[in-house]
């Protein structure tokens, strides 16, 4: 029997899993990607193989009663079913917050688990979801070791004033501080930087994660030193529905005048913001790249803008910049955001390659460009899965 880690991305109405067999000298080789969207409304499960072929499909129409738990046990069965020579040794779960306490991935048992469902209220859209699946795994398969990772544990080697809030320090030790996000994706970019370009990955390198979530991460030999995201994913550049950054007098107005409650505010800034809430027409840049209203411009213009500003600011953390990398939906797959970007760090030694940009790279500065730029596209579940293989000594 040959042996796998599965890992599972939790969300509030989708499932996202893959399964790894782990190969000779533990290279890890993606059998199978899915995911179950619509839950509580109309569940909707696909996978393909490791080589994209379609390997499952399967849909409970009006079906708002099918529950999480229900659905981990048809993708258990599934999995056994599909894949009857394999036999999964671990799960790893992609876990939001991991708080001032995990700077890295744990095996959670269910005092952990209790651990961790205390930092719900720091990340309430996320963490809940995050964590149910662990639990749900527990009762149907209690033997089978279950890891953490989180995204906040890459940021841990932030200092200083990277991780403070201007606020009384009492809030700051209650944790009320900034912590960073989309670090999975960032530790799999600053693994394979050495690869693309070993002076970038000695040096200073600003990584853009522009997806339907957005953030950047400025890394000094690879190390986390500073994040777009602090205190919460609704922080730092506009994103495909939250407003990033907000001046805090916008809060208390919309509070005090407006008398919007917890839940409308939570709304507002997580669902109804960003390139949808400036458009008023999609979440999704794609629409918006081929729509050419001046709502839709507007509203590419502002993510464009804000990056330019977080990159500036960036480069003046770092005290330099030897590269930028772009990765993630938008960042992977978008070559007239990339253009706007770069275009505009000419000043810094950036110059950008027109052709390479538009065929998505991987390199997509000039030989001579004294800053380099990169498309490498990000892999959060085979970082999750190499975690969970070091977790269990594989
Ligand atoms: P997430 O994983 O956070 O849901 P993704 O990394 O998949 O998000 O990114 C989704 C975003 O990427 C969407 O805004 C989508 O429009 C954008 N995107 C995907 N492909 C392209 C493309 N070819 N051109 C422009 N934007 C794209």
């Amino acid at each position: 029997m040959k042996e796998a880690i599965a890992v599972i991305n939790g969300g509030s109405s989708s499932i996202k899993f893959s399964l790894y067999e782990i190969g000779k000298d533990r290279r890890l080789e993606s059998c199978c990607r899915g995911q179950i969207e619509g839950i509580g409304v109309d569940p909707n499960f696909t996978a393909k193989a490791g080589d994209g072929k379609e390997m499952g499909k399967m849909r409970w129409k009006n079906h708002p009663d099918v529950t999480h738990r229900f659905l981990l046990s048809y993708l258990i069965d599934w999995t056994s079913e599909n894949f009857k020579d394999l036999q999964v040794k671990a799960v790893g779960h992609r876990v939001v917050h991991g708080g001032a306490h995990y700077r890295e991935p744990v095996r959670v048992d269910e005092k952990i688990l209790e651990h961790l469902g205390a930092l719900a209220p720091l990340a309430p859209l996320h963490q809940p979801h995050n964590l149910a699946p662990i639990a749900a795994i527990a009762g149907l398969v209690p033997d089978v070791p279950q890891v953490a990772c989180f995204d906040t544990a890459f940021h841990s080697t932030h200092t200083g004033p990277e991780c403070h809030f201007a606020l009384p320090r009492k809030l700051t030790a209650q944790g009320v501080r900034r912590y960073g996000f989309h670090g999975l994706s960032y530790e799999y970019i600053a693994d394979r930087l050495p690869e693309y370009d070993k002076k970038a990955a000695a040096g200073r390198t600003v990584v853009l994660h522009l997806g339907s979530g957005a953030s950047m991460c400025a890394l000094k030999g690879g190390k986390s030193v500073a994040s777009t995201m602090g205190f919460s994913a609704a922080d730092g550049l506009p994103m495909g529905t939250r407003t990033g950054t907000m001046d805090p007098g916008v809060l208390l107005y919309l509070m005090q005048e407006k008398k919007m409650g917890p839940w409308e505010m939570e709304t507002l800034l997580y669902r109804e913001s960003g390139l949808l809430g400036v458009s008023g027409i999609s979440n999704d840049m794609r629409v918006l790249l081929e729509n050419e209203s001046p709502k839709a411009m507007e509203a590419v213009d502002l993510f464009v803008y804000r990056i330019r500003k977080e990159l500036g600011g960036f480069a003046s953390v770092l005290e330099g910049l030897d590269a930028v990398v772009f990765t993630a939906g938008i960042g992977e797959n978008a070559p007239e955001i990339r253009r706007r970007i770069c275009e505009k760090f000419s000043w810094l030694g950036l110059e950008l390659d027109d052709r390479a940009n538009l065929g998505n790279g991987p390199r997509i500065s000039t030989p001579g460009s004294r800053v380099s730029a990169w498309v490498i596209p990000t892999d959060e579940e085979i970082m999750i899965a190499r975690h969970v293989l070091d977790v269990i000594g594989g």
